[in-house]
């Protein structure tokens, strides 16, 4: 027996595992599982060969006439569901996913981000991300609209802030589930919340994202349940017009043989050329790449001055008006931020894209042009267009058009997923701009 098989089953038989998920992301990074009962006679070949399912049925997938996947565990991604019950335990392995003669299957995005590590790897490069994702606990009013839990604020103490007991348990959760949690605090917005956790490598940290939201949520959901209470965590953009949105910012930095390669003792700021370069081409492709940073109608909604979101494409050195902030960490630790993201993206697919963009920009020497030590949010639109500051796309429409055009983009993710994320899209924005809302009653209904 293979000695990683050998080593994962000893973990499974000391956690005492009965039930094996094999998990994956659609294209719209959505976890779906099968779980099966763990009889040991099967496993080696379960955790060796993988399971059929139906791909058709999965969104951004197949069609209904050439269905079958395969579901392959990648047995590195051993993990017990903390939030399970412990007798008769579940555990999680995340896939990989091939057609049945054993190729790739060219629409999962885990194989994309895979396939783009691999090919940096070649060069010497490792990518690495650490994401802040944002999200709010919501209640239900007597109507039964969602309104925020709490009316607290930044870094907030309790009684006002009411997300402390929840940011423990999800807290004691994630540390089992064998995350290095940072730091976690109330946000700005009412209700709002943050949870770091320590950076990784991209694969990692995009498995670790699916991981977090999908443990928050049941986390949150199983308390409310024993309390009796309808509370649930949401990871929309923007939840509340007037409010802060959730964002999920990815800091990010390129090691090359061990060494982080965005560090440079000597240079200004002591920022290396690669990393202005990275900078340069994120910044070259960032309204194409909002498209899969920001993929929903209501990511646009989050996007508008005044709420620490980035609306200009811009970097600046420890500027949070800026669409790329350079925090003050040197050495190992130099990193970029990039700020657009926000929890609803596919991580796997924004990574891959992120890494493509920031790549150009070393390969074609991108100059990111000036950084900003302003706050750009002041300035007037002549002072913006002086200077040649452009705007992110204000809608997914405008997101799309750009991203359509992107052959870096399209490069990247591959056909099979560049064609289904633009008729998914399209989908999505046709039914959208159909609706006719409250706020138009309100506004036009006496005309
Ligand atoms: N919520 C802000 C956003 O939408 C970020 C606030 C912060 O973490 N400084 O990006
Ligand atoms: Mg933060
Ligand atoms: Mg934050
Ligand atoms: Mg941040």
């Amino acid at each position: 027996m293979d000695e990683k098989i050998k080593n994962v089953i000893e973990r499974m038989k000391a956690d005492n595992i009965k039930f094996i998920r094999l998990q994956f992301v659609d294209l719209h990074g959505i976890p779906k599982n099968v779980s099966i009962p763990c009889e040991l006679e099967n496993m080696v070949d379960l955790l060796n060969d993988g399971i059929l399912f139906d791909g058709s049925s999965i969104p951004g997938f197949v069609e209904i006439d050439s269905s079958d996947l395969v579901l392959k565990p990648d047995i590195s991604t051993y993990s017990a569901l903390s939030w399970r019950p412990e007798e008769s335990a579940s555990c999680r392995f995340i896939c990989d996913i091939y057609t049945p003669d054993g190729e790739p299957f060219a629409g999962d995005p885990r194989g994309i981000l895979k396939k783009a590590l691999a090919k940096i790897k070649k060069e010497g490069y490792t990518y690495n991300i650490g994401p802040e994702p944002e999200f709010f606990i919501v209640d239900t009013d007597d109507e039964g609209n969602p309104i925020p839990h709490d009316d607290a604020g930044y870094f907030d103490v309790e009684p006002t802030d009411k997300g402390t007991d929840f940011r423990r348990e999800i807290t004691t959760n994630l540390q089992e589930l064998g995350f290095e949690v940072e730091a976690s605090h109330h946000e700005v917005g009412p209700g709002q919340n943050e949870i770091a956790f320590k950076f990784d490598d991209a694969l990692k940290t995009a498995d670790a994202v699916i991981t977090f939201k999908q443990a928050i949520k049941a986390i949150v959901a199983n308390m409310a349940y024993f309390d009796g209470f309808d509370y649930k965590v949401t990871f929309m953009p923007k939840p509340f017009f007037g409010e802060s949105g959730s964002g999920m910012h990815c800091h990010q930095s390129l090691f090359k043989d061990g060494k982080n390669i965005f560090y440079d003792e000597n240079a200004e700021n002591k920022l290396s050329q690669e990393a202005l370069w990275f900078i340069g081409g994120l910044l070259k492709h960032s309204a194409a790449l909002t498209a899969i940073t920001n993929p929903i109608v209501n990511s646009y909604k989050r996007l508008v001055p005044g709420y620490e979101a980035p609306v200009y494409i811009s970097y600046g050195i420890q500027n949070r008006s800026t669409l790329i902030r350079v925090p003050a960490a040197r050495g190992k630790a130099t990193r970029i931020e990039y700020r657009s993201p926000d929890p609803t993206c596919n991580p796997y697919l924004a990574f891959t894209a992120m890494l493509e963009a920031g790549m150009d920009g070393i390969k074609n020497k991108i100059d990111p042009g000036e950084s900003f030590e302003i706050n750009i949010y002041e300035l007037s639109e002549e002072e913006r267009e002086e200077k040649g500051i452009e705007l992110l796309p204000s809608s997914l429409w405008e997101a799309y058009h750009t991203f359509e055009n992107s052959e870096i983009l399209k490069e990247a993710l591959g056909e099979h997923i560049f064609n289904a994320f633009l008729d998914a899209k399209y989908k999505e924005w046709d039914e959208y701009r159909v609706q006719v809302f409250n706020y138009e009653h309100k506004k036009y209904l006496n005309l």
